[in-house]
Parts: C-alpha cells; sequence; structure tokens
C-alpha cells in the first residue's frame, strides 16, 4: 500500500515538472536591444523562462497551459531601486514609531509588498527601515508573503543627529545616545562596526544618509552629514561582505564625498552640480533620481498639518527640484537606475516615475531599461532578471497598450508572474 502510494507521489511530482506555461505575447519588448518585437511565444517552466518562439505556439501536451496575451505588451518584471516596504505617507506617521509594535510594522509591510508586486515591480531595493524589511524579504522567498523579491538594507547608517537618526525630534530622554549596533556613527571605527553589524543582521546592501534629508525632524536638508573617512571606511568594509553602498544626497558637497569615498548609487541627487555629475561617470557611479518622492513633498507640504514645522520648508525647497537635476544629469550621460522613494508616496503608484523621467526628457525605451537591465546589473542579477530571455527567471509582466507609444499604460499593469507564478491576471480574483 505503502509503496503504492509512493510510487502516484513519484509520478505527480513528474507531472508537475513536466508542466508547462505558454504566454502568447502580441508585443514583447527586448530590453537589450531597446526593441518592441511581436508575436512571440514564452515558454515558462519551473520558474523559468525555456523558450523565446517565434509566432503562437500551442502546446502539445494537454497538461501544457495557455495564457493569452495576443492584444497587450509583454515586458519582463521591473526594479525599483529604492523602496521603504515597512511605512507609507500618513501625517501621523512621526508618531507610529512610539505607537506601533514590530508587529505592527511586519503586517503593514506585507501589504505594501502586494501592492508593489501587483503594480509590476518585481523586485525592489528596501534602502532603509528597521530590519523588518529584512524579515519581509525571507517571508516572500519562503512564499509566506505576495510581494518583490526584495534586497534590504536593513536600518539606514547616519551620523548623531542625521537623516536617519532614529531619535531625531525626540524628547529628549527618549534620545539616548544611539550608536553603530542602531545605525549612528561618528568615526570610521563606527562606521566599520556599523556595516558589520548589519552584514550580521542579514543585510544585502548598505545605505547612509550622506546629507541631510526633507523628512527627518531636523533643521538642514542638504547639509553634509558624513567624513570622507568615515564613507571610506563604510564602502571598503561593505566590499569585504560583497555589498554595495547607496548614499541618500541632497546637497551637492556630502554628494561628492560620497563619489569619492566609492559610494555605488547616489539617491534623491537634489542639488548635483555639474562637477558632481562628471566625477560620477568617472567613478562609475549611478543616480536613482525618485523624482515621484520629490512631486509628492512638494505637494504634501501645501497640506496644512501634513507634515512638521520643520519639516515643511525642506519639502517645498527640495521636492521640485529633482525632476530638473534628472533631465541635465541624463543629458550629461550620468548612468540612470530607476528608483522612486515609494512609501514616501503611496505603495504601488512607482511606475508614475516612468513618466516623469521621459517628460525630462528620457525616451520611452531607456526609462523602461532603466529598470530593467540596468538595475539587474547593480543587483548582480544580470542573467537572472531585466529580459525576457531563455534561461532568464520568469518575471513577466504586460499591459493594454505599448509603453513606447504611452509611458502612462505603464501604471496599469494588467498581468503579473515572477517566477513561473501568476499573481495578476485580467479577469482573474486576487
Ligand atoms: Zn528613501
Amino acid at each position: 500500500m505503502k509503496k503504492w502510494l509512493f510510487c502516484v507521489a513519484l509520478l505527480s511530482v513528474a507531472i508537475l515538472q513536466a508542466q508547462q506555461t505558454y504566454l502568447h505575447c502580441g508585443k514583447i519588448i527586448d530590453t537589450d536591444k531597446g526593441k518592441v518585437l511581436t508575436e512571440k511565444t514564452l515558454v515558462i517552466s519551473e520558474g523559468k523562462i525555456r523558450q523565446v518562439a517565434d509566432g503562437y505556439i500551442i502546446p502539445e501536451d494537454a497538461g501544457d497551459k495557455v495564457i493569452d496575451l495576443k492584444n497587450k505588451t509583454v515586458l519582463p518584471g521591473f526594479v525599483d531601486m529604492h523602496v521603504h516596504l515597512e511605512h507609507e505617507t500618513n501625517p501621523k506617521r512621526y508618531l507610529a514609531r512610539y505607537t506601533e509594535n514590530e508587529a505592527d510594522v511586519a503586517f503593514e509591510s506585507a501589504v505594501f509588498a502586494k501592492r508593489t508586486l501587483m503594480a509590476g515591480f518585481t523586485t525592489v531595493r528596501d534602502l532603509g527601515g528597521s530590519g523588518v524589511n529584512t524579515a519581509l524579504r525571507d517571508a516572500v522567498k519562503k512564499g509566506y508573503v505576495a510581494g518583490p523579491r526584495i534586497f534590504s538594507a536593513g536600518k539606514s547608517i547616519a551620523t548623531t543627529g542625521g537623516h536617519a537618526d532614529p531619535t531625531n525630534g525626540s524628547r529628549k530622554n527618549l534620545m539616548g545616545d544611539p550608536g553603530p549596533k542602531e545605525g549612528v556613527i561618528n568615526s570610521p571605527e563606527g562606521a566599520r562596526k556599523a556595516v558589520r553589524q548589519r552584514y550580521k543582521n542579514g543585510a544585502d546592501v548598505i545605505k547612509i544618509t550622506a546629507t541631510g534629508g526633507v523628512l527627518s525632524v531636523a533643521k538642514s536638508g542638504r547639509n553634509p552629514q558624513f567624513f570622507i573617512d568615515e564613507i571610506k571606511a563604510i564602502t571598503e568594509t561593505a566590499a569585504d561582505y560583497g555589498m554595495l553602498v547607496a548614499a541618500h544626497a541632497h546637497g551637492d558637497r556630502g554628494m561628492q564625498r560620497a563619489v569619492l569615498g566609492g559610494v555605488k548609487t547616489i539617491e534623491h541627487g537634489t542639488f548635483m552640480s555639474e562637477e558632481t555629475m562628471e566625477l560620477m561617470k568617472k567613478h562609475d557611479a549611478y543616480y536613482v533620481p525618485t523624482i515621484t518622492a520629490g512631486k509628492e513633498v512638494a505637494e504634501k507640504a501645501e497640506v496644512k498639518g501634513y507634515y512638521p514645522e520643520l519639516v515643511v520648508p525642506k519639502a517645498r525647497e527640495v521636492g521640485p527640484q529633482i525632476q530638473g537635476t534628472f533631465a541635465r544629469a541624463y543629458k550629461k550621460g550620468v548612468k540612470i537606475a530607476f528608483g522612486t522613494d515609494a512609501g514616501v508616496f503611496k505603495h504601488g503608484e512607482n511606475a508614475r516615475e516612468f513618466q516623469y523621467m521621459t517628460e525630462a526628457g528620457m525616451p520611452e525605451m531607456e526609462a523602461i531599461q532603466s529598470a530593467t537591465v540596468t538595475p539587474a546589473i547593480l543587483l548582480g542579477m544580470e542573467n537572472e532578471i531585466g529580459q525576457l530571455k531563455e534561461g532568464f527567471l520568469a518575471d513577466i509582466i504586460a499591459v493594454d497598450d505599448d509603453p513606447v507609444k504611452d509611458i502612462k499604460t505603464l501604471q496599469n499593469v494588467v498581468f503579473v508572474m515572477k517566477e513561473g507564478v501568476v499573481y495578476k491576471k485580467e479577469g482573474a480574483a486576487q
């Protein structure tokens, strides 16, 4: 009896393995060559793209499935290089750290992760949270939570009173004196310890706040907040553990120090000078613009009481600048990787960024490449994601129209598959 059951189990495993999904794609974007192709079939099994064939192939095996995307445009799943899945903009956000437990944050972040995935973002880099972001990464990996593949920075690293000092704006007796463990450093020694602590906590990437920031309860939104020896200690230590360093930066001087110190991606880059752009090209650093966040904070600054008093003038100053900086940096030839700072605005609206990028002069196809092939390189996954190619992971999305002709269609993703599993399909309940 037992032997018989075992055979059935083996047989069903064999059948499962053989099952393939055929996607009939009306249009398909070749992100490597920057071309729109027509009438292709993608054959998927075991989470990977097995074949990219011309025309619409009908499977021979009755167990195989066909998904009709003949009147859609099919693309690789997008990558957002800058999100914060633990939180979302809310006028009460500044209270949350005193009222919410880790478990509350975790449940909310699961909702935000799902919304992000449903918007067509199959991979994200979470650039700063409490550590729940890292646990969320693992929960997604295990299949407990529907969400994008996450590269987590854990908790960002700041200097005392800096943008990511977790006790900014607190009552004095609640401030304490956070150190490297909490992500606050004031020396190269502290910097090394903070990076190693993040490695110990399971981080994939290191995030520093190289200058002041908009939403922290502190006066300056753009002053430099790290010395170059501290930045170098961070990037050199991170390199030992195979991690890249991302730097939040609005002001130019802090940005320059970050690039000179070996930081790989500059986030926001608001007041970036021509000199810094040249420096970035020379050091092969990438710009992650987050225009959407800039638009959002400028808008919310005009809503009375939405942000604390100290934040309002910073939001007004920084917010409207980013799109113009992006336009100049793109023209200058700085490498661009797509990133939005989702969480500063509603999760799931990440694709707004495409529209702002093209408004600022980037061609549609290049904007799509900045969210596919380019971040794949930065994440060390250039042979796995960012392209619809044989052997790549089946991270596949579809939209109604051709995004090269109408970029706004990317804000309405109608089909989402991640590693071969369908999460969203027109007409199906979600
Ligand atoms: Zn951010």
